[in-house]
């Protein structure tokens, strides 16, 4: 680094740029880079939420998707291996759907341990007063403390988020609104890195997922703590299961009342499954009581059924078969770890940290 240029790039945010809520579509040759923590199977939210937009993106561009095992560790420390097994069954999940294998790599952030590398340089250079602003922190942190995870990997979860994108030279993380300030922070860690070392890391834009948020099985917000979402490849029976168990419009007492398909979360989930005629009978059925709510949920379990046979199917032949799926996450970890490594190198390159003697 240049003595004489006066280091302000500490300053984070009023330089840091306040990212647009508008996405635009990203240039040709664009990177994309994102991720999910295995700690839980994969829901719809996560699929309408990150992978369709995932699936949207791959014929376009080269997308690096990684299963964030690291992340995951944050909050389930003490169950390191139930993280493992999730990470690989996310893996062969991942392939179910319409992930590519071969026009994206797929790779497991714990077989990339250039991650962690790039990881210290950030650390080393990221002020805690930007850590300490992060809203998802703060929010989480009475929650953390509670629950035993208030620990330094949890606190520091941005930082190995911003290497987990510069690592591969990602461009563009498709995000939530919500996730806004975590890819800011990356970006001002990548800022100061580039003006500190006279890096070229590129700065990362947010590509915005159009889904609204999601309802969950019991009408609140769907998420993973409430336990009230559809998990992505369910079996028909459980599908039946949980929605039997679904609450429906509360107005809706008898066979004999109309109901209200605005208030009812079985309908939230026809808009996702259902095509225009069958969202046109639930809907002029409920509002006359013309139907009952057993043969509306009935029909949505059809649908959802026959959207999850094929991955469902997909999913049970890779676990059926490990010696194709560990073949495919050695690939996909072996072609993220060749990039990851020349990446890194140049960051040895920049910031100097190398050998000076041949002990290597
Ligand atoms: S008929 Fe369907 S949309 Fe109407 S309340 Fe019953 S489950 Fe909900």
């Amino acid at each position: 680094m240049s003595s004489e240029i006066k280091d302000n790039s500490s300053a984070q945010s009023s330089s840091a740029i306040q990212i647009s809520r508008a996405s635009e579509k990203p240039p040709k040759g664009s990177i994309i880079m994102s991720g999910m923590r295995s700690t839980s199977h994969i829901h719809i939210g996560n699929f309408f939420g990150a992978m369709k937009p995932w699936l949207d993106l791959q014929n376009e561009y080269m997308g690096y998707y990684g299963v964030m095992n690291w992340h995951g560790l944050t909050t389930k420390y003490k169950e390191p291996h139930e993280v493992m097994s999730f990470a690989r069954e996310m893996y062969a999940e991942w392939i179910a759907w319409g992930l590519d294998h071969e026009k994206n790599v797929i790779f497991i952030q714990s077989e990339v341990p250039e991650h962690i590398e790039l990881t210290m340089f950030f650390m080393m250079l990221t002020p805690m007063s930007w850590l300490e602003r992060v809203p998802t922190w703060k929010d989480a942190e009475e929650e953390a403390k509670a629950s035993d995870t208030h620990n330094l990997g949890r606190f520091m979860y941005p930082v190995l988020q911003a290497a987990d994108i510069a690592v591969y030279r990602g461009t563009h993380v498709p995000i939530g609104q919500d996730q806004i300030p975590h890819l800011e922070l990356s970006r001002d860690i990548i800022k100061r890195f580039n003006f500190l070392y006279g890096g070229n890391l590129p700065e990362p834009k947010p590509i915005f997922s159009s889904t609204p948020v999601l309802i969950g099985t019991d009408g609140r917000k769907m998420s993973k703590s409430y336990n009230n979402a559809f998990q992505l490849t369910q079996s028909p029976d459980e599908v039946s299961k949980t929605l039997r168990a679904m609450p429906t419009d509360p107005a809706r007492v008898r066979r004999t009342d109309p109901g209200d398909p605005a208030k009812c979360p079985v309908y939230s989930f026809h808009k996702l499954y259902s095509q225009p005629e069958d969202l046109r009978w639930a809907e002029e059925g409920c509002k006359s009581a013309g139907i009952g709510c057993g043969d509306c949920k009935k029909r949505l379990g059809e649908r959802i059924n026959e959207n999850m046979a094929k991955p469902f199917a997909a999913k049970q032949e890779l676990l059926s078969n490990p010696e194709k799926l560990d073949s495919l996450i050695a690939d996909g970890c072996a072609r993220a770890r060749k990039i990851a490594k020349q990446q890194l190198d140049q960051v040895k390159d920049w910031t100097g940290f190398k050998p000076s003697g041949d002990w290597v």
